[in-house]
């Protein structure tokens, strides 16, 4: 709390200079916790509340503390996929070690023309933006041919590295489901921090099962996608995020623990 409020503060000083305003209800600002190689790292615990996080938006995907299962927020609700593939509201009090979320106002929305899998998704959307260089918030809604999901199992100290975690981890098939997409599409130059390219959960349209989205085939589907101007990032006061190695190049091993 005291380093978001130092940072805040901080932020404030610069917004005068750039012109640019920051608020708590900015509505056009991709707000994330932590950096991703700290993840990658096996630092699964932050100090950053889902009630402080509720604050800088009402979307997006993240985890929780001790890697407790993966998280989805639409339309301000929370919810936690635990590995056992149920599905909780996220009390306020829960935190999180990686999170990112945005106020969704989407810029643009299309009907999907035919039928695509993951791969050719990413390069459908890919033609729809008017450039790779900035931060997309991409919602998708409808029935899914076909999706396959994954979550992470509740981790106990010491944490092993998240691709060690994820040999183990339980996937899950829906067909013919009705259910919400919910993602970012971050610039290639974000290694390190975030997830370069697509990075999307998946929620039944009943809030029962989910998970981070591994495949897909869709169609008569909507997608939204809101274009984001603004990043910003806070980072866990906290001694193992202090201590992590997080200058390595993880490419290779975020392709594997994301894809
Ligand atoms: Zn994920």
């Amino acid at each position: 709390m005291r380093t978001l409020r130092y940072v805040l503060l901080t932020m404030l000083s610069v917004v005068a200079i750039s012109g640019y305003s920051y608020s708590e209800e900015n509505q056009d600002l991709l707000f994330q916790v932590s950096a991703i190689n700290a993840l990658l790292e096996g630092v699964y615990d932050g100090d950053i509340s889902y009630g402080q996080l509720k604050r800088y938006g009402n979307f997006g995907i993240g985890t929780f503390n001790s890697l407790d299962g993966e998280m989805i927020g639409l339309e301000g609700k929370f919810y936690q996929i635990t590995a056992q593939g149920l599905v909780n509201v996220v009390d306020d009090e829960m935190k999180t070690p990686f999170a990112v979320v945005t106020f969704f106002e989407p810029d643009r929305t299309v009907l999907l023309p035919e039928t695509l899998d993951y791969g050719k998704l990413e390069e459908y959307l890919d033609r729809l933006l008017p450039t790779k260089n900035i931060f997309y918030a991409i919602k998708i809604e409808g029935v899914f041919e076909y999706v396959k999901t994954r979550s992470v199992p509740r981790q106990n100290k010491p944490y092993l590295p998240l691709i060690e975690v994820l040999k183990n981890q339980p996937t899950f098939e829906f067909r013919k489901i009705k259910g919400t997409v919910v993602g970012f599409r971050c610039p290639l130059y974000v290694t390190g921090i975030n997830v370069p390219g697509y990075h999307l959960h998946f929620i039944t349209e009943d809030r029962k099962a989910g998970g981070h989205l591994l495949e897909c085939r869709l169609e008569n589907v909507r997608v939204e996608i809101d274009h984001t101007l603004q990043f910003y990032m806070v980072l866990p006061e906290d001694v193992e995020f202090y201590k992590a190695d997080l200058g390595k190049k993880k490419h290779q091993e975020l392709e594997k623990v994301e894809k």
